[in-house]
């Protein structure tokens, strides 16, 4: 885990979270997947770094579909 202080990408706040999916979730990962700002409620995933919209997960291990 990187040491430097993340900042939400939306309204610039320190005040986030880093999310783990839990067992049984359909993307679950040993790990972070996403944050979470706790000021504008904004979910970014951790390897993707795009915004997630209410329903969206972030893929584990930031895997995408092979084009
Ligand atoms: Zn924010």
């Amino acid at each position: 885990m990187d040491t430097q202080k993340q900042k939400c990408q939306k309204c610039g706040s320190e005040n986030i979270v880093m999310v783990e999916y839990g067992y049984g979730h359909p993307e679950h990962y040993d790990g972070v997947s996403e944050t979470m700002c706790n000021d504008c409620k904004a979910r970014f995933g951790r390897w993707s770094n795009k915004e997630l919209k209410e329903g969206e997960w972030e893929p584990r291990g930031g895997r995408f579909k092979a084009k």
